[in-house]
C-alpha cells in the first residue's frame, strides 16, 4: 500500500522499526551516558504470581532533564532568549526570564534544596499556584535527580493528605496563597497544615514562597517550615549552587496523580529518558514548535499532565519560550484575556482544554473579542495553531474556532484536537503539523498536514498502537464503537509503572484484557482512514433499549444547536429502556434565562437534532438549562457522575441527599447550582420522567 501522506509514512516507519526510529530521536537529547539499547522488553513477575510484558526505553542511558531544559541552551549561546513569560492578570504582575536567568534561579534553588536534605531519588511535593517559582521548583528538584509530585494548588486537605501519604515526600514546596480568578487569594497555610496533620507520614520540611497578596504567618520553624525567599537569599550570598545530577533513563522524573474520581489516587510515574526523548519529538512533530522564536501558550495548570508537558518541559527542552498564565479564561478580567496574551507575547502555538473555549463562548457568544478587537487589528496573526485536549471537543467548537483562526490568524492556522492522558505523557493521537520527510522533524511544515475531521482526535502518534476492541478484547470492525486499547510497548513518554504499586498497574490497566492490551478506559472508534474518535469514558456509555450510546455523541448533537454553548449528558435509569439520556445545557450569550425548564421550542429543536443525528431511540428523557451548573475537575473534565447522582436522587425524591464530589472538583458551587436546577425541574416535570420518551418529547 502506498502511504500518501507524510504522517502515515512516519507512523509506518516508527511501527516497523521502533528501535531505529526512537534511537534517531534520542540523538536530539544530551546524554550524560548514552543508552546501550533503545528498547528492552521482558516479562515481569508480580508477587501475586501473575506475569506481564514490561518494557524499558533507553536502558543504560543517564540523563538530566533540567540540564536538557536549561543548561544546554545557555551553553549553546542561547542564554539571552526568553524562556518564560509570566502573565498574571489576577495580581497585575508580569515578568520574564531568559534562559540565563532561569539557570541562575534553578541552580541556586537546587543548592537550597540540597542543603535542606533533598537528594537523588527523594520525592518532593509541589503545591503551588501558577507562578514562576513553581517552575523553578520542578526544575530544581529534577536537577538533583529527585522526583517531583505536583499537586494542583488549592486541592482540599484530604486529597492532599492522600498524596502525601502515597508519595512520602521529603519536603513540600508551596506558596502562602493561590489566587483563584476573581475570587481573590486562598491561603495555603491551613490546607497544608491540615493535610500534614491528617497524613501519618510527615515531610521534614515545608518551604514557603511568600506572596504579598496573603502571607503565611507565622512560619513555624519548629514544624520544619522555611521561608523560601530567605533561603534563596542566603544561598545567593554564599554563592551556593548545585550542578545537574543525571539519573538512569528508567528512573522517575515525576509522579502525577491521575484525576481519578474514586478510590485512592494512582501515582503515574514518568521515567526520565523516555520522557525527554518523546516530548522533544512530540513538540516538534505534532505541535510544530521547533525552538527559539516559537512562543507556546498552554493555558492549563502545572498540576495537570498537559501543564507538566507543554507549559514546562517540552517548550524548554527545545529552547522555545513558554507563557505561564495565572488566570482563567473568563473573569480575569473578561473573556478576551487569552487573545490579549496571544497578541502581547506573539504566541505562535496555543493549547487549552475545550472547556475553556466553551466558557469563553458562554460569555462571548458572538466572538466580539476575537473578531472585533484583537482579530480586526491583526493582533492574532502570529498564531499558527490552537491545540485542544482533556475532553472530547465537539465539532461545533472546533468549527467555530477554525473559522476564526482562518480569518484572523497565521495562514493555514489549525485547530487540532489531540487525545491523551496522564498515563501517556504526550498525545496518543493528533494531526502532526510538521510531518515532514526530515528524520529529526527540525524543519517547519513543508507538506500540508492531514485534513482535520472535527469530532475526531486525529490519528495515532508514533509509538502508540491504538485499537478498538469488544469486551472480550477482539478487534471490532472499522467505524464500530468499542473499548480503546493499546498494545505494549507504549511510546517513550508513557508510563511503565505506578508509584510503588506494581500489582495495581496490572489490575488497573492490563487485567481487563488478560495482559493483551493496555486499557485506556476510553470508548470510541477508528474510521476507515485511521482517524480516532474518543466518545466518552467507558463508564459513561449509556445502554438505551439494548443500544449503546456515548455521552459524547449525544452532546455533539445537542451542541450543534447554535444557541447551546455546552452540554453534559448523563444516563438516568428507566424501567422500560434501561437508561435514558438526560441533558444539562448552558445557553450562549451574557443573558441566561433563570428557568430550569427550557423553552418548548428549544427542547423540540434539540430533540430533533438528537433524533436526526443519533436516532429516535436516543431521544432525550429531559433537559435542564442553567448557567454555572456543570461541575468540572480542575483539569477541565465534566463530572457527569455528579450530575447523574443528582438526577437519580431526584427520581427517588432525595434531591437533598449528599452526592459524592471528588476532591479534584474545580467549582464546588456548581453542584449546588445543579441541585437547585434539578429540584426546580422536578417540581415541574418530575412525574413525566417516567413516561415513555415519545410522550416526553412532546412536552
Ligand atoms: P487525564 O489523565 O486527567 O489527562 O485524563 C485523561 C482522559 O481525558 C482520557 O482518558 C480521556 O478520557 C480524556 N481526554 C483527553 N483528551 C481528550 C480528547 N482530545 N478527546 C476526548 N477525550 C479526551
Amino acid at each position: 500500500m502506498v502511504l500518501k501522506h507524510a504522517q502515515d509514512r512516519v507512523y509506518a516507519r516508527a511501527t516497523a522499526n521502533p528501535r531505529t526510529f526512537w534511537s534517531t530521536q534520542a540523538e536530539s537529547i544530551h546524554w550524560h551516558t548514552r543508552p546501550h539499547e533503545t528498547l528492552h522488553k521482558r516479562k515481569k513477575l508480580l508477587k501475586s504470581g501473575v506475569s506481564h510484558d514490561h518494557w524499558t526505553w533507553f536502558p543504560g542511558g543517564e540523563v538530566s532533564t533540567t540540564y536538557n531544559c536549561v543548561d544546554r541552551h545557555v551553553k549553546n549561546g542561547n542564554g539571552n532568549n526568553i524562556a518564560i513569560y509570566w502573565d498574571s492578570p489576577v495580581t497585575g504582575a508580569k515578568e520574564q526570564f531568559t534562559y540565563k536567568q532561569l539557570l541562575e534561579e534553578v541552580e541556586t534553588l537546587a543548592g537550597v534544596l540540597r542543603e535542606e536534605g533533598v537528594k537523588k531519588g527523594d520525592v518532593v511535593l509541589v503545591y503551588m499556584p501558577m507562578v514562576p517559582t513553581a517552575l523553578f521548583a520542578m526544575l530544581a528538584i529534577a536537577r538533583l535527580g529527585a522526583i517531583h509530585a505536583v499537586v494542583f494548588g488549592g486541592f482540599a486537605p484530604a486529597a492532599l493528605a492522600q498524596r502525601i501519604e502515597a508519595s512520602r515526600p521529603k519536603a513540600i514546596m508551596t506558596a502562602s496563597c493561590g489566587i483563584e480568578g476573581a475570587k481573590g487569594p486562598v491561603g495555603y497555610k491551613k490546607m497544608i497544615e491540615e493535610a500534614v496533620e491528617r497524613s501519618t507520614y510527615k515531610p521534614y520540611k515545608t518551604i514557603i514562597w511568600q506572596r504579598d497578596e496573603l502571607r503565611w504567618d507565622p512560619v513555624l520553624r519548629e514544624s520544619g517550615q522555611r521561608n523560601w525567599q530567605r533561603l534563596v537569599k542566603s544561598a545567593r550570598n554564599r554563592g551556593l549552587k548545585a550542578d545537574a545530577v543525571p539519573v538512569k533513563s528508567e528512573d522517575g522524573l515525576y509522579i502525577i496523580y491521575t484525576s481519578g474520581t474514586t478510590g485512592l489516587p494512582k501515582g503515574v510515574v514518568r521515567t526520565a529518558g523516555g520522557h525527554a526523548v518523546g516530548l522533544n519529538f512530540s513538540i516538534k512533530y505534532l505541535f510544530g514548535v521547533h525552538g527559539p522564536g516559537d512562543v507556546m501558550f498552554t493555558a492549563s495548570d502545572i498540576g495537570w499532565v498537559v501543564g507538566h508537558s507543554y507549559i514546562v518541559y517540552a517548550p524548554l527542552l527545545i529552547g522555545a519560550t513558554t507563557v505561564l498564565f495565572e488566570g482563567k479564561p473568563v473573569g480575569t478580567p473578561d473573556a478576551s484575556t487569552f487573545w490579549r496574551v496571544v497578541e502581547e507575547y506573539k504566541v505562535t502555538t496555543m493549547f487549552t482544554a475545550p472547556t475553556a473555549l466553551r466558557a469563553i463562548r458562554r460569555e462571548d457568544g458572538d466572538n466580539e473579542y476575537f473578531e472585533k478587537t484583537y482579530g480586526e487589528r491583526g493582533g492574532l496573526k502570529s498564531l499558527r495553531a490552537l491545540f485542544l485536549a482533556g475532553e472530547r471537543s465537539e465539532p461545533s467548537i472546533v468549527e467555530m474556532y477554525q473559522k476564526l483562526l482562518t480569518k484572523h490568524c497565521a495562514e493555514g492556522a489549525l485547530v487540532v484536537d489531540n487525545w491523551w492522558s496522564s498515563e501517556s505523557g504526550s498525545p496518543i493521537s493528533g494531526i502532526a503539523l510538521s510531518a515532514t520527510a526530515g528524520e529529526d522533524f527540525a524543519t517547519r511544515q513543508r507538506e500540508q498536514p492531514l485534513p482535520i475531521k472535527p469530532g475526531s482526535a486525529g490519528k495515532a502518534m508514533p509509538g502508540f498502537d491504538v485499537q478498538v476492541v469488544d469486551d472480550e478484547g477482539n478487534p471490532v470492525e472499522r467505524g464500530q464503537m468499542g473499548n480503546i486499547v493499546m498494545s505494549i510497548p507504549l511510546a517513550p513518554t508513557a508510563f511503565t509503572m505506578l508509584w510503588n504499586d506494581e500489582e495495581r498497574f496490572y489490575r488497573s490497566y492490563l487485567k481487563r484484557f488478560d495482559g493483551r492490551w493496555v486499557d485506556t478506559g476510553d470508548a470510541g472508534m477508528i474510521d476507515n482512514d485511521g482517524y480516532i474518535s474518543i466518545m466518552s469514558r467507558s463508564d459513561d456509555i449509556l445502554n438505551v433499549a439494548a443500544h449503546r450510546f456515548s455521552t459524547g455523541a449525544i452532546e455533539q448533537a445537542i451542541t450543534s444547536h447554535p444557541n447551546i454553548a455546552e452540554a453534559a449528558v448523563v444516563g438516568i435509569p428507566d424501567q422500560l429502556k434501561g437508561h435514558l439520556p438526560f441533558a444539562f445545557v448552558t445557553l450562549s450569550g451574557h443573558q441566561h434565562p433563570d428557568a430550569a425548564v427550557p423553552d418548548d421550542d428549544l427542547f423540540k429543536a434539540v430533540q430533533k437534532l438528537v433524533r436526526e443525528q443519533i436516532g429516535a431511540i436516543a431521544s432525550l428523557g429531559g433537559m435542564i438549562q442553567g448557567k454555572g451548573m456543570i461541575p468540572k475537575t480542575r483539569s477541565g473534565k465534566t463530572l457527569r457522575r455528579v450530575l447523574r447522582e443528582l438526577i437519580e436522587n431526584a427520581t427517588h425524591d432525595q434531591v437533598e441527599k449528599e452526592v459524592a464530589v471528588p476532591s479534584t472538583i474545580e467549582d464546588k458551587e456548581a453542584v449546588e447550582v445543579a441541585r437547585a436546577k434539578v429540584k426546580a425541574y422536578f417540581r415541574l416535570k418530575g412525574k413525566d420522567l417516567h413516561k415513555p420518551a415519545e410522550a416526553r418529547a412532546k412536552l
